[in-house]
């Protein structure tokens, strides 16, 4: 199997992740339970009260980040905040009130760095990193952390975002390339909670409903990830326990599809997405990947 397949694969599973968890965004699991048992199509309705198919800001973010990437060539903080601005002026059907914040300072200041934030730990800079991946595969890593924080400041600056953003980052560079599931856990995602204590994830399944701090999200995401062994079973554990599942859902998914592949990807759920969606993340993880740096 090819990087690039990889690469569409893991664009796919972003997109699916992203669509089948917001059917429960913000749900415990014993309400997934009781009304679901479990959870496993995708079939839209949430609180946002989706079309089934429909993706949320996780996938049009990164479709955006992706856009501003092949046409800068690089990962540029002005073209970056450029074009998450006009994504927000496009109505996206939900907004993070961090990513709000970073963009109207953008307006107001022309400048697109957000100054550091001990509070700004959400999740937002780390789900839409993928197509950051893709464009700094040929790149040293030091290159790849530098690019990750230039997107993520657009918005996010703070310490746990750029280490969780930059971990996966280079998680998916590394299944990109071929590393297998154990190459993952012991590289990336146990240097991460050596480093910053507060990531530490316990192996087997918690019924935790994680919330979309950073933290709360990656270890639910690793969970799911490192406690299954298919695209199939990795997203069903992780948008089953709820709270931000369409962003949990949308991580896991890159990462599931990333390690084993289109051919890990259910039919029904690749052929449930919305098909210009769909057509999008394959066209750009293609386009991406064909940067010089890709
Ligand atoms: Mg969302
Ligand atoms: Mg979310």
């Amino acid at each position: 199997m090819n990087a690039t397949s990889r690469a569409v694969a893991a664009y796919h599973g972003l997109a699916i992740g992203d669509a089948l968890g917001a059917t429960v965004e913000f749900m415990t699991p014993r309400e997934i339970a009781a009304q679901f048992r479990i959870h496993d199509q995708i079939i839209g309705g949430g609180w946002l009260n989706l079309k089934p198919g429909q993706v949320t800001d996780d996938t049009t973010m990164a479709l955006a980040l992706g856009d501003s990437i092949l046409a800068a060539g690089c990962v540029d903080a002005h073209a970056v905040a450029t074009a998450f601005d006009a994504w927000m002026r496009a109505k996206p059907v939900d907004i993070g009130s961090t990513v709000r914040r970073g963009l109207l300072a953008f307006r107001k200041t022309g400048d697109p760095r957000m100054p550091r934030s001990e509070h700004d730990a959400g999740n937002g800079a780390a789900m839409r990193v993928l197509p950051v991946a893709f464009a700094t595969l040929a790149l040293p890593e030091a290159d790849v952390r530098q690019a990750c924080r230039t997107q993520a400041h657009v918005t996010h600056n703070n310490a746990l975002s750029d280490a969780a953003t930059e971990t996966l980052a280079l998680m998916l560079r590394d299944a990109l390339l071929g590393a297998d599931k154990l190459d993952l856990l012991h590289g990336r995602a146990h240097p991460l909670a050596q480093q910053h204590p507060e990531f530490a994830f316990r192996a087997v399944r918690q019924r935790m409903n994680p919330s979309g701090y950073i933290v709360e999200t990656m270890q639910a995401v690793f969970q799911a990830l490192f406690d299954t062994d298919s695209f199939e079973a990795c997203l069903i554990d992780v948008v089953n326990r709820g709270g931000d599942a369409d962003t949990t859902g949308a991580i896991a998914g890159m990462l599931a599809g990333a390690l084993y592949g289109p051919a890990g990807i259910p039919r029904r759920w690749l052929l449930g997405l919305d098909a210009r969606i769909r057509h999008a993340c394959e066209a750009q993880a293609r386009a991406l990947m064909l940067l010089p740096s890709g």
